[in-house]
């Protein structure tokens, strides 16, 4: 979400200044913040000491903060932090040149305010960092759900929905210009909806518009909430085999009475009845999740629940965190924080064991299976070695002989680790 933000702030500044990989360089730094979870928001205040330095040696030097932290704890951090000269929330990065212009000034400028109706969706990103294959679009911003643990809706605001003709238009130019990939973005994707006058367009007929572009556009898209997981969409996913069989479904957690605190709403057997419909429709589907260990109350078996429900499911992936209090949230206010640190801690061990252990189990299963990947560049390890993702987006690493970053390749996969699938090319397309 922030590299997609990033990128719209990019095109924003381009008339003024171009990007440097160099810091020594810089006569702007900009720092894309996130205050989902508190280390987020500690590394930042590091990373703002470290570039305290930069300052004393360019004195035109200007550094701003823009995101999700900036509209949590403005004024405090202008005060705490003097190495910032201003600040930016995510709706206000038009404003961003005359932010720099009185900061240049010498006065301290933030805005923060909060739009109902902003998507960028005139601007088009630049993909300063791209590897020319994929790219993300942002379809919405903000997020309505308010699940008790979530600063998301007051750092970003409420949910709004992207023209999609410029959705599909920014879409069709990528491909034009030789990208292979899109990953549709939002908060909360799937809930994406479109009023208009006739028919809305809702995101399985986004999907649908952007999978027709090209055979060769791979489509994919995050974060999903379980409520929104319509069968209309798994249909289009089975009927474009460009639209991606991987789909990040976040549970956060297996104990209907602590999803019911969440404010998630919808319980353990309705998500594991979509999970059911989803590899009833696309049975070569991957799924990955998000878990929060220790919330507010939760007990022995609410995370033995946790831990079941991963098991059932059987993921290919999760990103798993203990939890953190987030100030302003309903769970700050009502509920208490009273997991013990080392629990929270020793229940994150053991679920991030399990996830290590399911991983490992679901690569195991592809070994003998043959893949379309999308070479997405040279190995880390190896540079006689290339990798690509599988549509299920794992990781792929083969040898490199003659293929390039953007070609298709099939991959019949030999070895695998938990992180990764080892395999040879047998056909280009
Ligand atoms: N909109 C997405 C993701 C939002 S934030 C969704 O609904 O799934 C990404 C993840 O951070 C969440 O899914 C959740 O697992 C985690 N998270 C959010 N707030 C948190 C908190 N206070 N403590 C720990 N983890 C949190
Ligand atoms: Fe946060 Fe819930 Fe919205 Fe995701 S759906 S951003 S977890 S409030």
């Amino acid at each position: 979400m922030n590299v997609a933000d990033s990128e719209v702030v990019a095109s924003i500044l381009s008339p003024y200044y171009s990007i440097t990989d160099s810091l020594r360089d810089a006569d702007l730094i900009l720092l894309n913040t996130c205050s989902v979870r508190d280390n987020a928001e500690q590394r930042i205040r590091k990373r703002l000491r470290e570039l305290a330095s930069l300052k004393k040696k360019n004195k035109s030097l200007l550094i701003g903060l823009l995101g999700c932290m900036a509209e949590r704890i403005k004024e405090q951090l202008l005060e705490e932090e003097k190495t910032l000269d201003f600040i930016a929330g995510p709706d206000a990065y038009r404003s961003l040149p005359q932010l720099i212009e009185k900061a240049s000034l010498g006065m301290v400028s933030y805005n923060v305010y909060l739009s109902e109706e902003e998507t960028y969706d005139d601007i088009d990103p630049v993909r300063y960092d791209s590897n020319g294959v994929s790219a993300f679009i942002s379809i919405m911003r903000g997020c309505n759900n308010f699940c008790s643990y979530c600063v998301v809706p007051y750092t970003r605001g409420r949910e709004r929905s992207r023209d999609p003709k410029t959705i599909i238009e920014e879409a069709q130019s990528l491909f034009d210009k030789g990208f292979r990939e899109v990953t549709l973005l939002g908060q909360n994707v799937n809930s994406y909806c479109w009023k208009a006058t006739e028919n809305n367009i809702d995101f399985a007929d986004l999907t649908e518009k952007i999978a027709q572009i090209s055979p060769l556009l791979r489509v994919r898209y995050a974060t999903s909430h379980p409520k929104d997981i319509s069968d209309k969409l798994l249909f289009v996913m089975a009927k474009y085999p460009n639209v991606c069989h991987y789909i990040h479904l976040p549970v956060q957690s297996g104990s209907n009475a602590m999803l019911q605190k969440m404010n998630r709403v919808y319980t353990r057997e309705y998500y594991l009845e979509r999970i059911k419909k989803i590899k009833e429709i696309l049975p070569d589907c991957a799924i990955s999740t998000d878990v929060i260990a220790g919330f507010c109350g939760e007990t022995e078996q609410d995370h033995r629940d946790t831990l079941s429900l991963m098991r059932e499911v059987g993921y290919e992936y999760a990103f798993m965190f203990k939890y953190s209090v987030r100030e302003g949230t309903k769970a700050a206010e009502k509920l208490e924080d009273d997991v013990p640190e080392e629990l929270k801690i020793k229940r994150l061990e053991e679920i991030i064991a399990l996830q290590q252990h399911l991983s490992l189990e679901s690569n195991k299963r592809d070994i003998g299976k043959t893949f379309s990947v999308l070479v997405e560049g040279v190995s880390k390890r190896s540079d006689r070695h290339l990798f690509g993702r599988n549509p299920q987006n794992k990781v792929c690493v083969f040898p490199k002989k003659h293929y390039k970053t953007g070609d298709y390749v099939e991959v019949k996969i030999a070895k695998c680790t938990a992180g990764t699938l080892l395999g040879e090319v047998t056909s280009d397309k």
